[in-house]
C-alpha cells in the first residue's frame, strides 16, 4: 500500500466498502459485518474526534501568536468572517433557488407522508425537544454559549469546539500581548505540542483506507432496506446534490480564478482525500487535521493564515450545510401543502446562516438547527421526519461542500496575505 497515494487508498477503500456491504446484504453477512467490520468505521472517526480538540487550540493559538501584531490579528480577522457569511449567504440562495425552481415537494408521493410522519415520530419528538431547549433561552443566548465557564469542561466535548476556539483566541491575544519575550517558552511548547499532535494524525491516517471501507460497508447495509424510501425522495436527493455540486465545481472554482491562489487543477488534486475523508466521516471536526496539513503542506496556504482560517472555520463555515437545510426547508413546506411568501424565505436566509454558524461539525449536527429554522419560516417541525431517511448521506455530502468552502477561504485569504 506504501507507494500507492493517500486519496487513492482512500479511494479504494471506499469502493471495496460499497461492494462488500452489498455482498453482506445479498448474502446475509449483515451480522459478520456489525460485529467485525463495523468497528473498524468507528474507531476511526473516534481516532479522528481525538485530536480535534487539542489540535484546533494549538493551531489556533500558533495561528494568532503568528500574527505580527494586533492590527494584522484584525485584518485577517475581520477578512475571515466576511468571506465566510458571504459564501454562506451564497450557499443559501442557491439552496433556495434549487428548491423553489425545481420543486422536489412537488412530485413527493402524499401517501408516502403520513406513513413517513408515523415512521419517524419518535426521532422527531426527540429532536423537538432538544430544538425546544434551545428555544426558550434568551435572545442572546448564542453568545452566552460561545464563552465556557469552565475550560477543562468545554474540551470533554467536541460540540463545544466555539467555546474552545473562544479560549484559544484569547490566550493568543493575550500571549501577543504579554510580549514575545515573556512567551518564548511557551510558544515553544506549543509549537512542539502542535508538531506532536499532527504527528498523531499521520499515524491515524494510516488507518483511513480502513476505516472508509467500513464506513462505507456499514451505509450500505443500513440503507439496503430503504430502496423505497429513497425512490420518492429522489428528486429531493437529486436537488440537494446538484446545488451542493454547483459550489464545489463551480462556485469555489470561480472563487479560485479571481483571487488565484493556485492552478485550479491543484486544488481539485490536493482536495481529493480531504473531501473523501470529509464524505466517509460526514465530520468537518474529524477531517480538520488533514484539512489543515492539506492546505498548509500542499496547498501552501501561509501557516498563520491556515492556522487561524480553518479551525475557525470548521464551526462557524457551514456552506453545504446552510444550502441544504434551505432546500430541506422548501421542500417540507412544499410536501406540506404551505405557501413559503418572501418574508419566511428571507428568515430562512437568516435562521440558516446563524444556524452554520453555531452547528458543530459533527455528524448531524445541523439537525437540531433546522427545526428552529423550520419553525420561524412557519412550517410545521414534524415535517423533518420526511427526509430524515436520507439525512445520513446528504450529511456526507454536505460535509464536503463545508471543508471545501474553508479551504478555499483559508487560500484566498493566504494567497491575499502574501500579496500585501
Ligand atoms: N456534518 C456536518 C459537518 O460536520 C454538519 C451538518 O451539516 O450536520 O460539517
Amino acid at each position: 500500500m506504501k507507494k500507492i497515494p493517500l486519496y487513492l487508498q482512500i479511494l479504494i477503500g471506499m469502493i471495496l466498502g460499497v461492494i462488500w456491504g452489498l455482498v453482506a446484504v445479498k448474502y446475509n453477512f449483515v451480522e459478520f459485518n456489525y460485529d467485525w467490520i463495523r468497528p473498524f468505521g468507528t474507531i476511526f472517526i473516534k481516532a479522528l474526534k481525538l485530536v480535534a480538540v487539542p489540535l484546533v487550540f494549538l493551531s489556533l493559538i500558533k495561528g494568532v501568536t503568528s500574527m505580527s501584531d494586533m492590527a494584522k490579528l484584525s485584518s485577517i480577522g475581520g477578512k475571515t468572517i466576511l468571506f465566510y457569511t458571504l459564501t454562506t449567504i451564497v450557499a443559501i440562495t442557491l439552496g433556495l433557488l434549487v428548491a423553489n425552481s425545481f420543486k422536489p415537494g412537488d412530485t413527493f408521493p402524499q401517501e408516502k407522508r403520513a406513513e413517513l410522519l408515523e415512521q419517524y415520530k419518535h426521532k422527531t419528538e426527540n429532536i423537538k425537544a432538544q430544538a425546544g431547549e434551545v428555544k426558550k433561552q434568551p435572545a442572546l443566548q448564542a453568545i452566552i454559549d460561545i464563552i465556557p465557564d469552565n475550560i477543562a469542561e468545554a474540551s470533554t466535548d467536541n460540540s463545544r469546539m466555539l467555546q474552545i476556539i473562544f479560549f484559544a483566541f484569547l490566550f493568543g491575544v493575550s500571549m501577543v500581548l504579554v510580549g514575545q519575550e515573556k512567551v518564548k517558552a511557551l510558544k515553544a511548547v506549543i509549537e512542539a505540542a502542535d508538531a506532536v499532535i499532527l504527528k498523531i494524525i499521520d499515524i491515524i491516517m494510516l488507518l483511513a483506507p480502513y476505516g472508509t471501507f467500513a464506513l462505507l460497508a456499514g451505509l450500505i447495509v443500513d440503507f439496503s432496506g430503504d430502496a423505497a424510501l429513497f425512490q420518492a425522495l429522489a428528486w429531493y436527493v437529486l436537488c440537494v446534490l446538484a446545488a451542493l455540486l454547483s459550489l464545489v465545481f463551480i462556485f469555489y472554482p470561480v472563487l479560485i480564478l479571481i483571487f488565484k491562489p493556485f492552478k485550479i487543477t491543484k486544488f481539485f488534486r490536493e482536495m481529493i482525500p480531504v473531501q473523501l475523508t470529509a464524505f466517509s466521516t460526514s465530520s468537518s471536526a474529524a477531517t480538520l487535521p488533514l484539512t489543515l496539513s492539506k492546505a498548509t503542506k500542499d496547498l501552501k496556504v501561509p501557516k498563520n493564515v491556515a492556522e487561524f482560517v480553518l479551525p475557525v472555520g470548521v464551526t462557524i463555515n457551514m456552506d453545504g450545510t446552510g444550502c441544504y437545510q434551505a432546500i430541506a426547508a422548501v421542500f417540507i413546506a412544499q410536501v406540506m401543502g404551505i405557501e413559503l411568501s418572501i418574508a419566511a424565505q428571507i428568515s430562512i436566509v437568516l435562521t440558516a446562516l446563524a444556524s452554520s454558524i453555531g452547528t458543530p461539525g459533527i455528524p448531524g449536527g445541523s439537525i437540531i438547527m433546522l427545526t428552529v429554522i423550520l419553525s420561524t419560516a412557519g412550517i410545521p417541525m414534524e415535517g423533518i421526519a420526511l427526509i430524515l431517511g436520507v439525512d445520513r448521506l446528504l450529511d456526507m455530502c454536505r460535509t464536503v461542500v463545508n471543508v471545501t468552502g474553508d479551504v478555499t477561504i483559508a487560500s484566498v485569504l493566504g494567497k491575499q496575505q502574501l500579496t500585501q
